[in-house]
């Protein structure tokens, strides 16, 4: 059944192939100006999607699709397709659908997944990141009703968000490994950060997700906005 998963979520089968084709390219340096060569993480037969708008190269995962372009396959949740997520999020697309999200005056629907320390803060959910694209209401009200992640998370809050702005990009720092490009890693594994993307080591990172801070954010009542579209 097309519709019964996310969009942007991983399916079973793909696979991250990014370890093997990368290379590392080294930049000159400049001794007058007492600049060091710089190593840059590169694939040796790039394509324009390896990179983002600011130059960060991104993960290769294989893509599971049907004819009509829809993942196929066992999602594995709650993990994401770094493509997918990336053209759902360039787009401001729905993430289950990748059709038109949810638009009101009070902005865009998001779902948001935190805590009471969260929600507890005093700004939030003012500037606060988020990794999943919008929602149209169908798929809002599907994710509330079926995504155990959000619930064992503490549950969904209904966002409108008027002014969604770029914040950075979640990915893996990499080292130069005696002229390989390795993968920096902490006690649980693959290190994982989000830096703007502005960051200065920026050449020597790999993205997975964009990063979306929200800002002129309300707080809205879902079950209000669902009733009120014959949502049940
Ligand atoms: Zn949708």
């Amino acid at each position: 059944m097309a519709d019964s998963a996310p969009y942007i979520t991983l399916r079973k089968g793909e696979e991250d192939i990014s370890d093997e084709a990368l290379v590392l390219r080294y930049r000159p340096g400049s001794a007058s100006l007492g600049v060091p060569p710089a190593a840059a993480l590169r694939y040796p037969d790039e394509r324009p999607e390896d990179r983002d708008h600011e130059g960060i190269l991104y993960a290769r995962v294989t893509q599971s699709l049907n004819a009509a372009g829809r993942p196929v396959g066992q999602p594995i949740w709650p993990k994401v397709h770094p493509s997918r997520q990336r053209e759902c999020m360039g787009e401001m697309l729905c993430h289950y659908c990748k059709g038109e999200p949810s638009h009101t005056a009070a902005g865009t629907l998001f779902l948001d997944v935190v805590g009471p320390e969260q929600r507890a803060k005093p700004d939030w959910p003012e500037g606060s990141f988020t990794f999943q694209p919008p929602l149209c209401l169908p798929h809002a009200k599907k994710a509330v009703d079926d995504c155990g992640h959000g619930h064992r998370h503490g549950g969904f809050t209904g966002l409108r968000v008027l002014e969604p702005r770029w914040h950075g990009v979640l990915g893996t720092p990499y080292q130069d490994s005696a002229g390989r490009p390795k993968a920096t890693r902490t006690g649980a594994g693959r290190n994982t950060e989000v830096i703007p993307f502005n960051h200065p080591h920026k050449r020597l990172f790999l993205g997975t997700q964009y990063a979306l801070a929200l800002h002129d954010v309300t707080v809205v009542d879902l079950a209000a906005e669902f009733a009120a579209a014959d949502l049940t």
